[in-house]
């Protein structure tokens, strides 16, 4: 086997590390770096040009995506690496007219109004209505863990349209207006101390009905889609290579307290380096098939559950093994005695979500059993 890259990719490999490392540093949000690389038509690459992108091809777009990952800079956003494609799927050409520019352009931010109070993991069981009223749909109910609601433009949004057919068979998948009157939006503040997700309420909203996404009642369908494309980002297993070289080299300079020598001579912190590194190559290769099926239009499915649930399990190891490495002070979050600017402590928090969101580890676990092992469901 010879998973190397083409000399083209290659060069393109290059043109992005330059691009970030003399852009990235430049702009203070990440907001205005993701601007210039729609500009410069990256963001969507892997469309189809007759959808605005540049049929790049799913391994150049890996490529770019190792590297935004692997830099920890945002070279992707909700619009691009999920809602788009999904309309492009599932939408009518008027949604496609009207929303894949802005997408591309980056002129809209998303928020995804699926879990709700009682439905996360069951998320089929989700009870905001949405009825038919003329030429719109009146929305009442409440989302919750939605992140950036606060910032979004639009949401897509999943609302129970039968409420007597099964389950899985009355939901359909709507784009609403963010601004739309009767949508109330409250900040709910995580451990790291930042409000990344919110409570969504909607009282009378009305939707227009040119914006639902697929057929009435199938939204389930057109769900799953938007669920593949976000478990298949590679960022989830590259995101913490960055932070593993650091904590490596910290770990040879470093003195180890215990005796003679530096922190790595210490065997358990070896082993517990190398185990981690051995999982990053594993889960390099779980996200290049990941990338090699788009590339041969197939859409993943638990090849994304597969990655996914390595990827933020690895990071969650990677945050223990790193605060046993640093010691004490790895727990600061700043300050002159925090090691590596108190990254570390940072990282550690952020980390814990990660088999939350997009699907717990149990629930991936669980397609990966019945859709890729075959077994029967429980
Ligand atoms: C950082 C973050 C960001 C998020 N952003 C969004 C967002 O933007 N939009 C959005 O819609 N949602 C978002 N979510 C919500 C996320 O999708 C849900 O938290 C997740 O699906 C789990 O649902 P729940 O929290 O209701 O837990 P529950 O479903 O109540 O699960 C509780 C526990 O039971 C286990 N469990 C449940 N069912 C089974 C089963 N069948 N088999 C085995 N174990 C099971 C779960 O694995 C979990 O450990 C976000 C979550 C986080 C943490």
């Amino acid at each position: 086997m010879d998973f190397r890259f083409t000399a083209e990719d290659e060069a393109y490999r290059t043109e992005v590390r330059e691009f970030i490392r003399t852009e990235f540093p430049k702009v203070r949000d990440g907001e205005s770096f993701t601007k210039k690389l729609a500009a410069k038509g990256w963001l969507t690459q892997s469309w189809p040009k007759e959808y605005g992108g540049q049929d790049a091809g799913h391994i150049r777009q890996l490529v770019y995506n190792e590297e935004m990952a692997y830099h920890q800079a945002p070279g992707q956003t909700m619009g691009t690496d999920r809602v788009g494609p999904t309309i492009i799927l599932f939408g009518t050409p008027e949604q496609k007219a009207e929303f894949l520019p802005k997408i591309i352009s980056n002129d809209l931010n998303w928020c995804q109004g699926f879990s709700e109070p009682g439905s996360g993991s069951d998320l089929a069981s989700l009870q905001t209505r949405a009825v038919r009223d003329g030429d719109s749909w009146v929305v009442n109910g409440q989302k919750i863990w939605t992140s950036g609601a606060q910032r979004a433009d639009y949401m897509i949004l999943l609302a129970r349209t039968d409420p007597d057919a099964p389950k899985h068979r009355g939901i359909s998948y709507f784009l609403m207006d963010m601004k739309a009157p009767g949508v109330s939006v409250r900040p709910l503040v995580q451990m790291t101390g930042q409000a990344g997700f919110n409570e969504v309420f909607f009282e009378d909203v009305r939707i227009p009905a040119n914006r639902m996404v697929g057929e009435l009642n199938r939204g389930w369908y057109v769900s799953t889609a938007t669920l593949d494309f976000e478990r298949s980002g590679i960022g989830r297993v590259i995101g913490g290579i960055r932070t593993y070289e650091q904590v490596v080299a910290y770990a040879k300079q470093t003195p180890s307290t215990r005796g003679k020598g530096v922190l790595f001579d210490e065997q358990h912190i070896r082993h517990a380096l190398a185990d981690i590194g051995l999982t990053f190559a594993v889960g390099r290769l779980l996200s290049y098939r990941v990338a090699w099926m788009q590339s041969q239009k197939l859409v993943p499915n638990y090849e994304a559950s597969m990655a996914k649930t390595l990827g933020t399990e690895l990071h969650q190891k990677l945050a223990r093994v790193a605060i046993n490495t640093l010691g004490m002070p790895g727990q600061l979050m700043g300050g002159p005695q925090a090691p590596l600017n108190g990254s570390i402590a940072n990282f550690y928090l952020s980390t814990v979500s990660l088999t939350i969101a997009a699907g717990t580890s149990e629930i991936n676990r669980n397609i990966i059993a019945t859709r890729g092992l075959g077994l029967p469901r429980a």
